[in-house]
């Protein structure tokens, strides 16, 4: 483009200049500090899987299985908790046979060494899983990662862990803890920037080997560039405009490191409190470039313990040996072979929000359970409380608390034009500040109606880019505003805000 203008140019006035920098000194580009492993302890190779060596009668064993959507494990333990397996396996969306696939793999192996005595399911797949191989206690995530990792702080250090930081391919958790109990807890909403995910996915753009190389190249890094924490979408065009700079790919690379454990304090831990006993677990504690930015942001030590990315696999392990040992009943597990196990399959569409989620139901001796569901709440089983809701309705009491200053009426008589808001994002969230805005300025306000299906096919059809959910639909809030009447839509870019002061700097 560039060159056909300077073709057309007129005169020497009009020409255009294309700048080409073979390089961007460091006083332009914002560093970090490079990244360092002083303050990380790696504890991998201080535990390792005990092999039974076949002599004598089987040994009483536990099955703790962790079903996620992108992963599944199964740890096998012993009464005296040793690790006797530990597999990982991607679900690829049939969790049904990622665990038949474990359970063979098992049998094969320790098949005749073993007694199964007690088997527990975790994980989004818990409750089918359950129900599939007969567990005999069936725990949240939480409770599992929780489990494991109070095992590995009591065997190995006895610190009195009161923080897990857990990063799997496509969630990521944060636990804090009290004297051994969950006293707050949370898990990421929509954005995948914190994730395993994202970190993969840049890797792959950048043409590094996740496992191993990528670590390697951060941690040898001296001058790591800040991209600050951002929506995956813009990362990728951030990264790629460090390269055309002429920056150099450790710097980058050591960069989505920072950003990764940014993306995670900002977007997950939100200002929660942080302990002074930090493990850090899940897939992407495997990389040391992200426990080492952990280390350097909090100024605190990170730990990675053992089986940190079957974590809660052996949580629930434990918990399943905990009750078969307190209860002394026998297990109700079915056996390795799941694949002959009869049950029946229903695919359906459901349609009670605007995810329309795909989902299989499995009945299994007349049980049924549920697969593919992204609220974790409509298909569980209902856990029995005794408290009753002091708000009945979280997210009406939220919409109603925020659009308080809207008056319908008053927009039919305000002088105009008409400016749409839309019911998205931050505009949202600051509904009262810029509904107070543009009362004052006598214009009539539209705001953009509650999402639907339609929504989102409006922002589908509006977009160009691949960007996550929650911005495809405001897109569709956007588009039906201008369909609807607005002479103008008001889509405002933030440049900053006040933030949390307990939040690490964000670009917003
Ligand atoms: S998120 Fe839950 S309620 Fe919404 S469509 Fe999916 S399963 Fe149904």
């Amino acid at each position: 483009g560039a060159a056909l203008l300077a073709y057309h140019a007129q005169d020497a006035d009009e020409r255009v200049r294309l700048e080409v920098r073979a390089d961007a000194s460091d006083d332009e580009v914002p560093t970090s500090q490079p990244l360092s492993m002083e303050n990380v302890l790696l504890l991998r190779d201080r535990m390792k899987v005990v092999r039974l060596n076949g002599a004598g009668t089987p040994v009483d064993a536990y099955l703790g299985i962790d079903i996620g959507s992108v992963s599944t494990n199964l740890v096998v333990i012993d009464t005296e908790r040793r690790v006797l397996k530990e597999i990982y396996l991607r679900t690829n969306a049939r969790p049904i046979e990622a665990v038949a696939t474990g359970l063979q793999e098992i049998e094969q192996e320790l098949g005749g060494l073993i007694n199964i005595r007690g088997v527990g399911t975790t994980g989004s797949g818990r409750e089918l899983i359950g129900e599939l191989v007969g567990a005999d206690t069936v725990n949240d995530e939480i409770t599992a990662h929780k489990t494991g990792a109070a095992f590995i702080d009591d065997t190995m250090l006895g610190l009195g862990v009161d923080t897990i930081f857990e990063i799997g391919g496509q969630d990521a958790k944060f636990i804090s803890l009290q004297q051994g109990i969950v006293v707050d807890f949370a898990m990421n909403e929509a954005c995948a920037a914190g994730t395993g995910s994202f970190l993969e996915e840049r890797a792959k753009e950048l043409g590094v080997r996740i496992e191993g190389q990528f670590a390697e190249i951060a941690l040898s890094s001296t001058a790591p560039v800040r991209l600050g924490e951002r929506c995956t979408v813009f990362m990728e065009r951030d990264v790629q405009r460090c390269l055309l700079r002429g920056i150099a790919l450790d710097r980058a690379v050591a960069g989505l490191a920072y950003s990764v454990a940014t993306n995670y304090i900002n977007r997950v831990v939100r200002g929660r409190k942080i302990g002074d006993v930090i493990f850090f677990q899940g897939g992407t504690a495997y990389n040391d470039a992200v426990a080492a930015a952990f280390s350097n942001i909090l100024g605190k030590r990170i730990i990675v313990p053992p089986f940190n990315g079957v974590m809660g696999a052996l949580g629930s392990a434990l918990l399943a040996r905990e009750k078969a040992l307190r209860k002394a009943m026998p297990t109700t597990f079915r056996g390795f072979a799941v694949d002959k196990i009869d049950y029946k399959v229903k695919e359906f569409t459901c349609h009670h929000c605007t995810n329309s989620c795909q989902m299989q139901r499995f009945t299994i001796e007349g049980e049924h359970s549920f697969w593919g569901d992204k609220c974790s709440e409509r298909y569980r089983k209902a856990v029995k409380v005794e408290r009753e809701p002091v708000i009945e309705d979280l997210v009406e009491f939220r919409r109603q608390r925020l659009l308080a200053g809207h008056n319908p009426e008053r927009e039919e008589t305000a002088p105009g034009p008409t400016i749409g808001i839309p019911l998205a994002l931050s505009t949202y969230d600051w509904a009262p500040f810029w509904l107070s805005a543009f009362r004052e300025l006598d214009l009539r306000v539209r705001l953009s109606e509650p999402t639907t299906n339609q929504t989102v096919t409006l922002g589908l059809d509006s977009i160009i880019s691949e960007p996550c959910f929650p911005i495809q639909v405001a897109h569709g809030h956007i588009r039906w505003l201008f369909d609807n009447g607005a002479d103008l839509v008001f889509v405002p870019n933030n440049i900053s805000a006040p933030g949390d002061p307990k939040a690490k700097p964000s670009f917003f």
